[in-house]
């Protein structure tokens, strides 16, 4: 896929201010408020910014923890994963590597069989249904 590079104004004028606030100052939504926290419906979670397919439904877990959670990404997302040591915690956070968008951080607290958590913003994302 090639990758999609825009201005920081095309980005500005395409995202609502949430999601720009999110996607590309790599902010943070406020826990449990999120569109996608406790949704449940069949299909995929695209990049809210680049539409790349990011995870499946059936990766998706309740964690409790206030974001969308998942066990693990589709195989083709490709999630970059870089330090991050703001607020005085040294986290990894996760970026879109189609759009370099931040989408949230990756825990080892998960689930089996990865023991993964990818803690994500629901505005980070958007769902498309199964047909
Ligand atoms: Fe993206």
């Amino acid at each position: 896929m090639k990758k999609v590079v825009k201005t920081d104004q095309e980005w500005k004028s395409e995202l609502s201010d949430e999601a720009y606030r999110v996607l590309r100052q790599a902010g943070t939504e406020r826990a449990y408020t999120g569109e996608y926290y406790e949704h449940e419906e069949v299909g995929t979670y695209i990049c809210g910014a680049c539409e790349t397919p990011l995870f499946d439904s059936t990766q998706k877990y309740h964690s409790g923890c206030g974001w969308p959670s998942f066990w693990t990404e589709l195989e083709t997302a490709k999630i970059t994963q870089k330090i991050d040591k703001t607020h005085g915690m040294t986290r990894v956070e996760l970026l879109c590597s189609n759009c370099d968008s931040h989408l949230g951080h990756i825990f080892n607290d998960g689930p089996k069989p990865t023991g993964t958590r990818y803690c994500i913003n629901s505005v980070s994302l958007k769902f498309v249904p199964k047909k």
